[in-house]
């Protein structure tokens, strides 16, 4: 069923970009905007802190019972939307931090979890017209959506891309470390049985290892204006 406002579904692999496309696109075509990793990246968050074994569904289960995870729309805000875990909220900082990289594809592989995002997902998408970012939202969050693109770009560009936004934020990373930590999360999310990163076959697929930020969002707009 045709969805009552345009939804734009954006997926792909880690560092291929979606973020960044995902906030000009909804600024250029007034749009809200969700980042869905970073919800998962909550819950990485929450898991650190009291020390959750993230193979361990039912604790996971009980840590989000305990301290929701709550989106709220904000396109001022740094990263265009605030992720709150029981009210308090949580700073871009920690959620993009390596320790979370690191354990949040195997908390994001747990069907329970998933159950539980992707209906504050679907939620939000309900508000009205909307960009949505992640993995499997053209394939199971919003599997209707007019848009749907797969951005993708080789591994040393995305390696390139994540270094870089360290640098930014004033972190020194290891380049033979962002490499292994990206090869393992496409693993794992390839993988799983729940939901896996795929590519949906009526999908627009971009490959944005030679292309400016500039660029990648012009051909969504572009397209975007086709379904409109
Ligand atoms: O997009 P980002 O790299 O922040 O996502 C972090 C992780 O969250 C991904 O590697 C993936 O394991 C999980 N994720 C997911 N489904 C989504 C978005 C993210 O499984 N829709």
């Amino acid at each position: 069923m045709t969805p009552p406002h345009l939804q734009i579904a954006l997926d792909g692999p880690a560092g291929s970009g979606k973020t960044t496309v995902a906030r000009r696109l909804a600024e250029r075509l007034a749009l809200l905007y969700l980042d869905t990793g970073a919800m998962y990246r909550a819950l990485a968050v929450l898991s650190l802190r009291e020390r959750v074994d993230a193979d361990n569904e039912p604790a996971l289960l009980r840590l989000l019972e305990a301290r929701p995870i709550e989106i709220r729309l904000e396109p001022g805000a740094p990263m265009g939307f605030v992720v709150l875990a029981g009210g308090e909220v949580l700073s871009e900082s920690e959620l993009q931090a390596n320790a979370a990289s690191v354990v949040v594809s195997t908390i994001a592989a747990h069907p329970r979890i998933r159950e539980r995002m992707v209906a504050k997902q679907r939620e939000i998408a309900r508000l009205g017209p909307v960009i949505m970012a992640g993995r499997d939202i053209g394939t199971v969050v919003l599997p209707d959506a007019q848009l749907k693109i797969f951005l993708t770009a080789s591994i040393s560009a995305r390696v390139a891309r994540r270094k870089a936004q360290f640098a930014a934020s004033g972190t020194a990373i290891d380049a033979h470390a962002l490499f292994s930590e990206l090869e393992e999360r496409d693993r794992l999310d390839e993988s799983r049985s729940n939901s896996p990163l795929q590519i949906s076959p009526d999908a627009h697929v971009i490959d944005s290892s030679e292309l400016g930020v500039d660029e990648v969002v012009s051909k969504i707009a572009a397209l975007a204006r086709a379904v409109a």
